[in-house]
């Protein structure tokens, strides 16, 4: 295989890329659970002689194919979608030909460049103020890394990465009980620990932090020597899509001098409208938020917007030159590996390019608006079947059920199985106060609204019979 033979086979892959979205409605959403199937249609020792594209190729739909679970099919409605707009694959496909990796400004200067420009167009999309500055990472578990240990140097003085933990003061991080696991792992990596997360009871419909037990909990371990470094607030946790109250909680923060990083994975993307916006009022004074455009916006995964308000206290805590990566005679540029924890970064600004303006601000808009009225339709729709009950809301376009009546729980398992095996829509589930629960989400790029009827035929049909 050469760059000789590559346009005919990059032809190939268009054709076969665009035949397989246009039929993807046709396919059964999750693939059919077969453990070892792949791993068994796989020699096991790689082969020593070059083999031609054509075998490879079909290989790729004999072997891998019919263990793919469709995330951009119209009818996923399971996790949160991860999207891929066509723009963004065609970026994705330049952005792998060219193959620049960007850690550095001088390592590909419009990478970067392209980079400080997207965040700003995002931030001014999400409504986001001037003063904070944006860095594109790999997933929201990065950036939220990345905030905790900004929170612990700050807190202990920029001496953990120098010094290392033992010895040093005894920290603790507050979030609410909804919070994405991801916040648990960055505890873990960040060296503070399970047990100095401290988790705070959820109130209300959005099942938010309680502000005031968030206050008690600070104050109580300042008086007992513990040192508060920063607090964790979602806006859309995957569970059910808690949303903390962003402004009570800066309010505490700035009294005791606290980081607030605000975890937008999901949601981050529906704030483009403004209507949404109140989902996360006073987001203008946290220290740093992350959302992920591969999710709702329909950037080809990855491509997670992290936006601080002091890029200094993030390179303090990142940033490392040695005299191989210094870039001698070009002040004051942005070398965005100083904003990370990998140093290689891939050139993922030019799909944003290449979605924001092959869509418009608009345009995205428009598919988010129809995605959460379809989606409320729908519960609207469940709450009068008989024999389901809707346990939360909607947020967004989230929003979680169950079946009713005697043996709830086994028999809202048993119709997530039937209904996931059926494979007209995909669905996953989640536990609300302790009761097992079915999710309904939707943000698939191409869905219509002619999907969510066929989930409420689904899950009607099936609810009859378990
Ligand atoms: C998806 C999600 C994450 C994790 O995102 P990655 O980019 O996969 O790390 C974190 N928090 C929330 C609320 C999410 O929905």
């Amino acid at each position: 295989m050469d760059w000789q033979a590559f346009p005919r086979w990059g032809r190939k892959v268009a054709d076969w890329a665009a035949a397989y979205h246009g039929g993807l409605r046709d396919r059964p959403v999750r693939a059919p659970l077969d453990p070892g199937a792949t791993l068994r249609a796989l020699p096991a020792a790689p082969p020593e002689a070059p083999e031609p594209m054509e075998t490879i190729w079909q290989d790729f739909e004999r072997i891998v194919m019919p263990g793919i679970t469709h995330w951009q099919h119209p009818r996923f409605f399971a996790y949160f979608n991860s999207n891929a707009a066509p723009a963004s694959v065609l970026a994705e496909y330049l952005a792998a030909t060219i193959a620049p990796q960007c850690m550095l400004w001088q390592t590909s200067p419009a990478a970067t460049e392209m980079e400080t420009r997207m965040m700003e167009w995002l931030a001014q999309a999400v409504g986001l103020p001037t003063g904070f500055h944006g860095v594109i990472q790999d997933s929201a578990s990065s950036a939220t890394l990345a905030a905790v240990l900004t929170m612990r140097e700050r807190a202990l003085g920029w001496a953990g990465n120098a010094q290392g933990l033992p010895g040093q003061k005894h920290l603790r991080i507050y979030c609410s009980s909804e919070v994405h696991s991801s916040i648990d792992r960055a505890i873990w990596v960040a060296g503070i620990g399970q047990d100095n997360l401290v988790k705070l009871p959820v109130q209300g419909p959005l099942r938010a932090m309680d502000a005031f037990a968030l206050e008690r909990a600070i104050e109580q371990d300042k008086a007992e020597g513990v040192v508060p470094a920063g607090i964790v607030a979602c806006t859309g946790a995957t569970g059910m899509g808690a949303c903390d109250n962003v402004a009570a909680i800066c309010e505490v923060a700035r009294k005791h001098g606290l980081y607030v990083h605000v975890d937008a994975a999901w949601a981050g993307s529906a704030m483009l409208c403004p209507e949404f916006r109140e989902l996360w009022t006073g987001v203008e004074q946290a220290d740093s938020v992350v959302f992920n455009p591969h999710k709702w916006m329909g950037a080809q995964f990855d491509c997670s917007a992290h936006f601080v308000r002091a890029p200094e206290d993030l390179t303090r805590t990142l940033a490392i030159q040695p005299e191989y990566l210094r870039t001698h005679g070009a002040d004051g540029v942005i070398d965005y590996s100083e904003w990370s924890i990998p140093l290689g970064r891939r050139f993922r600004a030019l799909k944003l390019w290449f979605l924001i303006r092959a869509h418009g601000l608009e345009g995205l808009r428009g598919m988010i608006r129809n995605h959460v009225a379809w989606s409320r339709a729908l519960c609207e729709r469940l709450r009068d079947a008989p024999g389901i009950e809707i346990v939360t809301e909607p947020v967004l376009s989230l929003f979680t059920f169950r079946l009713s009546g005697e043996d709830a729980e086994t028999r809202t398992l048993a119709l997530l199985q039937r209904i996931n095996d059926d494979g007209r829509i995909y669905l996953t589930q989640t536990k609300v106060d302790g009761q097992l629960v079915i999710r309904f989400q939707a943000g698939q790029f191409c869905a219509e609204a002619r999907d969510f009827d066929t989930a409420f035929d689904t899950i009607t049909e099936l609810a009859g019979k378990v």
